[in-house]
């Protein structure tokens, strides 16, 4: 359905804010306007669930957690960055894939089955966007994704 994604966004990321129990911060660089997009909410807000679920458990008590908003002409560009651990280069595709996780030990301590992200990109790309990740080890995480702007909403 039509949906300013701003809005649907900021509604998400109020969610977690009011129930985090680390002090974590978040910071957002949201567009002020509407951008509208075609999506099925109930999809995305488990794609989103989940990216920023990863992002709090993999951060550092007293991090940040920074949502950026780009509206690109016919598509907008999401993305969720955190301060934790990172992820090793040669593993930043693997992420996507069924039941990939890149510490066993540590993430059978946090809980979770390494679906999370391979479900993200089947979504996502049902959606006619594209879904990656970048990260320098120890520095932190984005994970990032592209959605089209609805027709209507295109106006640039
Ligand atoms: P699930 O989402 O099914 O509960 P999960 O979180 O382990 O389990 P994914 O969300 O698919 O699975 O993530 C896959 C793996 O990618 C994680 O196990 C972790 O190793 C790595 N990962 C994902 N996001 C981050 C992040 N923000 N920082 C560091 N590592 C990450
Ligand atoms: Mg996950």
């Amino acid at each position: 359905a039509r949906t300013d994604f701003v809005e649907f966004f900021h509604k998400i990321i109020d969610r977690f804010e009011m129930s985090k129990k680390q002090n974590i911060r978040f910071i957002r660089k949201l567009p002020k306007n509407p951008v509208y997009v075609d999506i099925d909410r109930d999809k995305l807000t488990q794609v989103i669930d989940n990216i920023i679920s990863n992002a709090l458990k993999y951060s550092p008590e007293g991090g940040a957690v920074t949502f950026n908003v780009v509206h690109l002409g016919r598509f907008i560009r999401i993305s969720i960055s955190d301060q934790g651990v990172g992820i090793p280069k040669d593993h930043l595709t693997k992420i996507f894939m069924r039941f990939y996780r890149v510490d066993r030990a540590r993430s059978r301590k946090l809980g979770g089955t390494g679906l999370g992200l391979a479900i993200a990109k089947e979504l996502i790309e049902a959606h006619g966007g594209e879904i990656w990740a970048d990260s320098e080890w120890n520095k932190g995480s984005t994970i990032s994704f592209t959605l089209p702007v609805h027709k209507e909403g295109e106006k640039v």
